[in-house]
């Protein structure tokens, strides 16, 4: 049996011209329900759920969770701050189901996944919280939003030793692409950085005694096709998750 693998989409409550205009609209990047396909799982792409016990009722029919990213920034207020710079935030109802979905996917032992604005929304959902804007807050920090397609390597990564990141990858540095203006910055207590990039910023988190909770910053969907390591990452979320179901 094939894994299902809810996916969370992004939403346009009705206040963005783009993304539907003034409709209520959900959108998702194709890539991502098409690497679960391709991989061996069953993408089902999640409604926004806004009902407490609804949302438990999903997380239990699920084998496994993807949170997406590449959509707008997580509102600050999430991990108690003010917006310092000007950012399209997600929409509240996106955040809040995100932010749950995660904490009940940790109750739960759902396999995770969190892929970019994904990682973030899991730091943030076990109490970390974000730097709003690399080029701004880390000013020796890398080109983490460099001008060049994310199907392109970016920058290497160390894999920190023992951890779910270095069985899965089976390697102490990776390239990745790199497409992200946020990262963290207060790490969940819960979580372990699974990779660094040079300059100090976390590439991937973890969370230890879970099945499966990993959330990179990079983005696999684009590289899966071409890079072995990455397709592993998605295999490895995938096993995990027939396991579970
Ligand atoms: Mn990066």
């Amino acid at each position: 049996m094939k894994p299902v693998i809810g996916v969370t989409p992004d939403f346009n409550a009705g206040d963005r011209q783009d993304m539907g205009g003034r409709e209520p609209t959900y959108f998702l990047r194709a890539l991502y329900p098409r690497a679960i396909e391709d991989l061996g799982g069953i993408p089902l792409i999640l409604p926004l759920a806004a009902g407490r016990a609804l949302r438990r009722q999903l997380i239990k029919k699920l084998d496994g969770l993807l949170l997406t990213g590449s959509g707008p920034d997580i509102p600050p207020a999430f991990y108690g701050e003010r917006q310092r710079y000007k950012f399209q935030v997600m929409s509240r109802r996106r955040s809040e189901f995100e932010l749950e979905m995660v904490r009940l996917a940790v109750g739960a032992g759902v396999p995770t996944l969190g892929i970019c604005g994904g990682m973030q929304a899991i730091n943030v959902a076990l109490g970390g919280s974000l730097v709003q804007d690399i080029a701004s807050q880390v000013p020796a920090a890398l080109p983490h939003r460099p001008p060049r397609p994310a199907t392109r390597l970016s920058h290497p990564v160390a894999v920190t030793p023992r951890s779910l990141l270095r069985r899965i990858t089976r390697r102490a540095r990776i390239h990745v692409n790199s497409s992200h203006h946020q990262s963290i910055k207060r790490l969940a207590r819960l979580l372990k950085a699974s990779a660094v990039a040079t300059d100090g910023i976390i590439e991937a988190v973890e969370l230890p005694g879970h099945r499966f909770l990993l959330g990179v910053q990079w983005h696999p969907e684009f590289l899966y096709s071409r890079h072995q390591v990455q397709r592993r990452l998605f295999q490895a979320f995938l096993k995990a998750a027939r396991t579970h179901s």
